[in-house]
């Protein structure tokens, strides 16, 4: 039986994430350095930001995009290829 310990993949590059630099959102883990905006590439923290199916937004840009307009999934589609940036 492997161990797999504690070690979590980081959602946003799917490396390892260590306990030092983990921030759990959701339950879902991300590097600190990795818990932006898909948007804007804005820092977020914990309570300033919004997921979608693992897609992070500020919470400015989310209403934006989202709760304004009603688009959801029109929107969402035109941002699957956020994970390959940077
Ligand atoms: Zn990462
Ligand atoms: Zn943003």
């Amino acid at each position: 039986m492997p161990f797999i310990g504690t070690q979590q993949k980081c959602k946003a590059c799917e490396k390892t994430v260590y306990p030092v630099e983990l921030l759990s959102a959701d339950g879902v883990p991300y590097h600190k350095s990795f818990f932006k905006c898909s948007h804007c590439k804005g820092t977020l923290k914990l309570g300033t930001y919004s997921s979608i199916k693992g897609v992070l937004y500020c919470k400015p840009r989310f209403e934006q995009l989202f709760k304004e307009t009603g688009n959801f999934n029109k929107n969402f589609q035109s941002r699957k290829s956020f994970s390959l940036a940077g």
